[in-house]
């Protein structure tokens, strides 16, 4: 039997990390992540034996940061692409830089995951073992982003990874329409219970907003992630002529130049470089403390206001009621984002280790502050879409198992799945599956 251990982001995001087993005992794990929180970081302990190949789907830390641990002993191939590397590399080292928490690996084993890489172009189909291929098909996340389609013992399983079918300005959307017939899907839940608000009115309306606060004189900062979110912001205010100072610091900072390396990975790379070439880039303390009190924008990690170089700028601008803090991605509970968002109060806490690095904030926000819904998630009407677009071999079960989402999102999405006759489940952690 062929079977489907799901080793992490069941039942919440995080940790994504989907083993498949072959008949004949070969294995190939897809995406293995890391969690930001709790005890167990790291994907669900299983036996890796007869491991024959690794896949990622996209760089985010949810799917790659503990991909570096499978490298203590192994020497497997692994399966990405050049651009998903590249920032992937960016991220692990930044995570183990900055992390609080003693990970289990470290530089050595990510030059390890390195040195074992392998570029898979989208729709070439890649054979890690005897009846076992994988084939990356785009997936419309980020720039770089796949899903996975893996046959296995003449069986098809699709693992979306995180997919996006919506139209954005960075990349082109992902469709099903061209997937060959599958036997299951495992597909992601984030927004399954959400429905994004019209893209073309809410690009609008942010445009405007930071048009009107600039040409009076204010600033505003947009705290976004620095992958793919930051450079979605940019490139919506240059399709608004957005004509003030634009500033793009940190992690923002380093990942816009990459993009301009994977020429191939960007919609647009022509617009792309024109939205980058009026930006200014910030990397020093002397250039922060004076972007802070200049009118115009400044695009700045980290996008839940946890840390990184926007606050440097917060609190001036918090202070000021002709700026605005605009946040464009979703903001989790608990974080200073979501706190200013919902009470209009700023509370950070940071200490690392010199007492000169201690930083102790509660700001009651006198800026506008708003959240935009630029989400590179695929919500509830367009999941739905996505697998009635997608067709199933005939003599399958149907099988959907929903995961990468919280507890609600996933068990309402496989709910919503039975009722149209699907055979779906929201599976737990360690829980193993035979297709
Ligand atoms: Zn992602
Ligand atoms: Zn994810």
């Amino acid at each position: 039997m062929t079977t489907i251990s799901f080793l992490g982001a069941c039942r919440e995001v995080g940790r994504s990390a989907i083993l498949i087993e072959s008949k004949s005992g070969a294995k190939c794990m897809l995406d293995y992540g890391i969690r930001f929180h709790g005890e167990d970081r790291l994907p669900y302990n299983t036996n890796l034996k007869n491991l024959k190949a690794v896949a990622l789907t996209h760089c985010h830390l949810d799917h790659s940061g503990a991909f570096p641990f499978l490298y203590k002993t192994k020497k497997i191939p692994f399966f990405t692409n050049s651009i998903s590397l590249a920032i992937t590399e960016v991220l692990i080292r930044d995570m183990i830089k900055i992390s609080n928490y003693l990970h289990p690996f470290g530089y050595r084993e990510l030059d390890l995951l390195k040195q074992n890489s392998y570029f898979l172009n989208n729709g070439t189909r890649q054979k890690i073992h005897d009846n076992f291929f994988i084939t990356f098909i785009d997936a419309g996340h980020i720039p770089g982003s796949v899903s996975i389609l893996i046959e296995v013992d003449h069986k098809k399983i699709l693992y979306s990874g995180d997919i996006n079918t919506q139209i954005t300005n960075l990349i082109n959307p992902a469709s099903s329409i061209n997937i060959p017939e599958i036997d299951t899907l495992i597909i992601e839940s984030t927004y399954a219970l959400k429905e994004h608000p019209p893209r073309e009115q809410l690009e609008k309306d942010f445009a405007e907003k930071i048009i009107d606060i600039t040409d009076n004189g204010g600033r505003v900062l947009i705290p976004a992630f620095g992958v793919a979110r930051s450079q979605e912001a940019l490139l919506i205010l240059e399709k608004f002529n957005y004509s003030g100072k634009i500033f793009i610091d940190g992690l923002a900072r380093k990942v816009s130049m990459l993009y301009l390396d994977y020429p191939d990975f960007i919609k647009n790379i022509k617009l792309f470089r024109k939205a980058l070439k009026k930006a200014q880039f910030v990397s020093r303390p002397k250039m922060r403390s004076k972007v802070k009190n200049t009118n115009g924008v400044i695009i700045s990690p980290s996008g839940m206001l946890k840390g990184g170089t926007a606050i440097n700028y917060i609190q001036s601008i918090l202070h000021d009621p002709f700026s605005a803090v605009y946040l464009v991605g979703y903001q989790v509970e608990g974080t200073p984002g979501r706190k200013l968002l919902d009470d209009g109060i700023f509370e950070f806490k940071e200490s690392r280790g010199h007492k000169n690095n201690h930083v102790d904030l509660k700001i009651k926000a006198k800026c506008d502050y708003n959240y935009f819904d630029f989400s590179s998630h695929s919500d509830n009407i367009h999941i739905h879409k996505y697998i009635k677009n997608l067709k199933f071999q005939k003599d399958s079960n149907l099988d959907v198992f929903c995961i990468h989402g919280d507890n609600k999102s996933t068990t309402r999405l496989a709910g919503e799945l039975v009722y149209k006759d699907y055979n779906s489940v929201a599976p737990e952690t360690g829980e193993i599956y035979q297709v």
